[in-house]
């Protein structure tokens, strides 16, 4: 008779089922079904290789080898792998264009037309009243130039792409001249200086960093001077004794030198935001107003749509601007040419914006309707975390983010948890933040005075239910 092992007692790695065997059992057919022979028995074989290495030190249990257990291991390894990377979280931390995770969230009108332009073949660049070849820019140009009073506009692939293209089209082997206050550093590896030579073009610093004066352009524009530039300080502010050279001054010092002024507006925004009460921001109307002869700026700050580098102005330029090289690299796809179409649309109709722009929304959610939130939550949420954690709720400040507005915050709402339980609180902290990450939409806060603060303001009503639904597995 042959010895059946305990269920708890070692086997041998004899003990292991062939691979070809597992791959004939009823266990795995339904995954080899749905995800092929290939993948499953790629991961099957992994599994089998660690039971092995189990095997040789004694530590191989004979549940483990059982087909079904095998085909269980291998669905959870396929669950794993089939989890988007780049996968929708909640964004909780309190800012609202946040550019680690992807700034701004689309309109539900952008949604759709996405949709649209991947399913189905789209007239991208086909000129459909002359049914010939036509040309991607001119899908968005006019809407742009209704919205800001330009001649004619091009779209890029980010503003920092708007920016080097501008550099290089105008200003190539040819000095631009930049107030030293102005040369900004923008997260993730832009800085003025930087691109300008990326551009092949020359810079000139003017002034000095808390002053600039109209004479320190005039002064400096000579026989290789090809333009001035004008860049919005986005990220932060120059207080105290400082003087800068507004658009229209120095528009009339490079019209007086016949020079461009270029402008990289960083978060341009096509509606003063204080017309809702935010913090004013230049518009890019307002700007080319002023005498600005091109204005870029981001798609997806302000305004709300997808990644892109809007760029506008003169007529004679922007075509220079389209005919260079160097904007076939830099072009936008279908894809974001239909999610920022539905976005400027938008904009025609100011009224309906904060309802339907999404961040606005978000960047105009009251503390009021953060309250009431809460008190729904704060039960949830403390019954999914235990007793070892203290929760309550706080008011804090909101930032718009991406640079935008830096120094001006939004009045917002926090659920505050804190560690009570034994042990560091830092690493209970931590613990938890990474708790909320590994959820299947990881919850991202922030830590900050030993607590994690969960800012309310990203969180709509009607994501409430899919919010709250989750937390149940914070318990298990
Ligand atoms: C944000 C910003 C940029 C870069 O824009 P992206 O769209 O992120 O490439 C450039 N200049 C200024 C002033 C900015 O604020």
């Amino acid at each position: 008779m042959p010895r059946i092992p305990a269920p708890d007692a070692p086997v041998a790695a004899s003990a292991i089922p062939s691979l070809d065997r597992l791959l004939r059992d009823p266990a795995l057919g339904p995954l080899l079904e749905a995800h092929g022979h290939t993948r499953v028995a790629a991961i099957l074989r992994g599994h089998l290789d660690a039971l092995r290495g189990l095997a040789l030190a004694g530590r191989l249990e004979a549940p483990a080898v059982a087909p079904a257990a095998l085909a269980d291991a291998v669905a959870q390894t396929l669950l794993v792998q089939s989890r988007s990377r780049l996968r929708p979280v909640w964004n909780l931390t309190g800012t609202v264009l946040h550019t680690n995770l992807g700034r701004a969230v689309l309109p539900d009108a952008s949604v759709q037309a996405v949709v649209e332009a991947m399913t189905a073949p789209v007239a991208l660049e086909f000129d459909l009243e002359r049914g010939a070849r036509g040309d991607r820019d001119t899908l968005v140009e006019d809407l742009l130039c209704e919205l800001t009073g330009a001649e004619a506009a091009t779209v890029v692939n980010n503003n920092a792409a708007a920016v080097l293209l501008m550099l290089n089209s105008l200003a190539n082997r040819k000095e631009v001249i930049v107030s030293r206050g102005e040369l900004v550093e923008i997260g993730g590896a832009f800085r003025i200086p930087d691109i300008m030579k990326r551009a092949g073009s020359r810079l000139v610093e003017v002034g000095t960093t808390n002053r600039t004066h109209p004479a320190d352009y005039a002064d400096s524009i000579g026989e290789r001077t090809a333009m001035l530039m004008k860049v919005h300080c986005s990220n932060y502010a120059i207080e105290g004794f400082t003087a800068s050279v507004d658009t229209q001054a120095l528009a009339a010092i490079a019209r007086e030198h016949d020079l461009p002024l270029g402008v990289d507006l960083g978060s341009g925004s096509l509606i003063d935001p204080a017309r809702w009460g935010l913090p004013a921001e230049p518009t890019v109307r307002d700007t080319l107003a002023a005498g600005a002869d091109v204005v870029t700026f981001s798609g997806d700050k302000l305004l709300g749509g997808p990644q892109a580098g809007l760029i506008v102005g003169r007529a004679d330029l922007i075509k220079k601007i389209r005919r260079n090289q160097l904007k076939r690299a830099l072009r936008v796809g279908k894809l974001t040419l239909a999610a920022l179409e539905p976005v400027l649309a938008l904009y025609r109709s100011p009224e309906l914006l904060p309802e339907r722009l999404t961040t606005l929304r978000l960047m105009l959610r009251r503390p009021t309707a953060m309250r009431a939130q809460a008190a729904r939550l704060l039960p949830v949420l403390q019954q999914a975390l235990g007793e070892d954690w203290d929760l309550c709720t706080a008011s804090t400040s909101s930032q718009i983010g991406s640079g935008a507005m830096p120094v001006e915050a939004l009045p917002s709402l926090a659920i505050v948890l804190r560690h009570q339980g034994k042990g560091s609180s830092g690493r209970a902290l931590s613990g938890l933040a990474r708790r909320l990450r590994e959820l299947p939409r990881p919850v991202i806060g922030r830590v900050a005075d030993d607590a994690l603060w969960l800012d309310l303001r990203c969180l709509e009503e009607h994501d409430e239910a899919a919010f709250t639904r989750q937390l149940q597995e914070l318990r298990a």
